[in-house]
């Protein structure tokens, strides 16, 4: 048996070399870890996949006709089909709900957006053709100066442009069609002639000045370049980059971002990740690094959600008190899909494999642990983290909010999560029932990976290749772990396996070989914050446990080592002798039952 050292990858900060320029101009920064992009990765059967085959067959029933009304009447052209209400297109007539003033977060742009990877991922030429021909003929719905939005009052132009981007480039890259290159300069031609560029500095006293989100702009505009090649959105871009927040997390001094709306606050890091793909200036590295680690210490609840009513908060206690106050705990399809974006940048461009700890907790608590998508459009946009008892609803007061746009790009983004790559070999992520088949030097090699995780702590991989290959197998082991262990074809592999990092098994495998990784589970609790040390939700490794009754834990439920997992399997724990007191996954809660995810432990 070979023993491999430690996975030595690359350093985690590009630092400029000493008196080099601050800011070097355009080159391209060390990639270390590349995503599969939606190539060669198919989940097998399991509750993520149940989830995407159930959000593919929810978005591929949205009648066409539906979706292009309300363009098609605003271009005079004939427009049947029934409206969709809501966010979707809002109602000018009804001026006292400020979100039906125009269209304000209508979702076009990421339907298309969500339909391509969801049919890249899923190989789905039906979903394919079905967001081809709404490209199509809302194409033909664009008026000559490029005004593209659903009605002539769109509340929030940048928003629904920068979605409406991201749609286009995702149908070029993953859809296959190349006509959305010409959709696009058409509409950035409207664009950068009417967009207003005062770009307004978001402050808690002045929430409206990002109710456009500009900043969020640079992400997608630098994936048109990139995809392109065309410069005239490299230049369009850099014009709304948000270097006065950027640049808070890129120094030294602690930023105090309390009271900015929450989830454009992270989605904006993507954007500084594009512009570190772009320019390879040190700064916006620095930026997303600093970035992940304030907001895990200062902003995550146990869940890996953040801001209450969606806003960003003090360290001074205030992520604790939220959960008296608000039941607006976590705008979950949004924020999910913009820490799925971070962390994804951050594995690639530092190679670290603590990144894919958020990660996994959003896909456990998060979009994971979001109910389906409702009729008509209903969406779960807030998780309730409550203390005193919660319910999984519905956003009670308007269909198709912006999370019915982020939630089929999120569920399509676990295939582009499991697993990463690079010259060296396959880095395992997260651990999912899944296959991969990718091209090692020449040789085509599939592993697939065998889990009941989170539910066991036991996962398997069985590789496959015609011939014998030389390349490193890592898998990361999560921070919240002690004590792994890995075994290959059965017998003990002595390996690092430090919390964080990953473990890399590197020698000559062949087909048949398998590998066996013990990440050992266990009850614990995740306290709020600092000043409610006594405030804590349950976890089972990185899953949230939430319970029926009441929101307090005496001293004797407090020793969790008593809790006793149900003897029918799966998570389910209960107390000896207590079997109506019952912990069981967020995840695994449906609509309408009542919860209690935090608990006071009495002293
Ligand atoms: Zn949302």
């Amino acid at each position: 048996m070979k023993i491999a050292a430690a996975a030595p990858l690359a350093p985690a900060l590009a630092r400029p070399a000493e008196g080099a320029a601050a800011y070097p101009g355009d080159s391209s920064p060390r990639v270390y870890l590349e995503p599969f992009d939606y190539n060669g990765v198919r989940l097998l059967e399991g509750r993520l996949r149940d989830q995407f085959i159930a959000t593919r067959d929810y978005y591929f029933a949205i009648p066409d006709d539906d979706l292009l009304k309300g363009f098609r009447a605003r271009a005079g052209m004939p427009a049947p089909g029934n409206d969709l209400i809501g966010w979707y297109a809002g109602n000018p007539a009804r001026p006292r709900d400020i979100w039906a003033r125009g269209d304000t977060f209508h979702t076009f742009g990421q339907f298309l957006s969500g339909m391509a990877r969801l049919a890249k991922a899923g190989n789905d030429s039906a979903l394919r053709n079905k967001a081809a021909t709404l490209m199509t003929e809302w194409g033909k719905t664009i008026e000559p100066d490029g005004y593209f939005y659903f009605s002539r009052h769109p509340w929030t132009p940048h928003h629904i442009y920068e979605k409406t981007v991201c749609g286009l480039v995702d149908m070029y890259t993953y859809g296959g069609q190349k006509n959305a290159a010409s959709l696009l300069e058409t509409i950035t031609g409207w664009a950068v002639k009417n967009l207003d560029r005062t770009r307004k500095t978001p402050s808690p006293a002045a929430r409206n000045a990002s109710g456009t989100e500009w900043y969020t702009l640079p992400e997608n505009l630098y994936r048109a370049y990139q995809a392109t090649g065309n410069s005239l959105y490299k230049s369009f871009g850099d014009l709304w980059r948000y270097d006065s927040y950027w640049g808070v997390f890129s120094g030294d001094v602690t930023p105090t971002p309390a009271g900015l709306h929450a989830y454009s606050h992270v989605n904006t890091f993507s954007s500084a990740a594009m512009t570190y793909a772009m320019t390879g200036a040190p700064q916006y590295l620095r930026t997303i690094v600093n970035a992940y680690d304030f907001f895990q210490r200062t902003q995550c609840y146990a869940t890996g959600g953040f801001g209450p009513d969606e806003n960003l908060v003090a360290a001074d206690g205030s992520l604790g008190r939220s959960i008296e106050a608000t039941s607006a705990s976590f705008e979950t399809p949004c924020g999910t899909w913009a820490v799925f974006k971070l962390g994804r940048y951050l594995l690639q461009y530092t190679g670290e494999a603590r990144y894919g700890d958020w990660i996994e907790k959003l896909v456990y608590n998060g979009i994971g642990a979001a109910l389906p998508m409702g009729e008509r459009g209903k969406t779960f946009y807030y998780s309730d983290y409550r203390l005193g008892g919660s319910e999984k609803l519905y956003l009670p007061y308007a269909a198709w909010p912006c999370c019915s746009g982020t939630y089929p790009q999120a569920v399509a983004d676990y295939h582009n999560l499991i697993y990463f790559r690079n010259s060296s070999g396959l880095f395992i992520n997260l651990f999912v029932p899944s296959q991969v088949t990718w091209n090692c030097d020449g040789s085509e090699i599939v592993v697939e990976q065998e889990t009941n995780y989170p539910e066991s702590g036991t996962i398997s991989l069985t590789i496959n290749s015609a011939a014998s290959v030389p390349f490193d197998l890592s898998i990361r082991v999560p921070g919240w772990s002690s004590g792994a262990k890995v075994e290959v074809n059965g017998e003990s592999y002595e390996i690092s396996t430090r919390p964080g990092s990953w473990a890399t098994i590197r020698r000559e495998w062949k087909s048949g070989d398998r590998v066996a990784i013990q990440i050992p589970m266990r009850l614990g609790f995740s306290r709020v914050d600092e000043q409610h040390p006594n405030r804590a939700a349950v976890t089972y490794g990185p899953v949230v446990m939430v319970r029926d009754d009441r929101p307090t834990l005496t001293p004797a439920e407090s020793n969790l080592q008593e809790w006793m997992p149900s003897p029918s399997g799966g998570l389910e724990f209960h107390r000896a002798r207590e079997k109506e007191s019952t912990i069981v996954p967020f995840y695994r809660v449906g609509y309408g039952t009542p919860y209690n995810m935090y608990f006071d432990l009495e002293e």
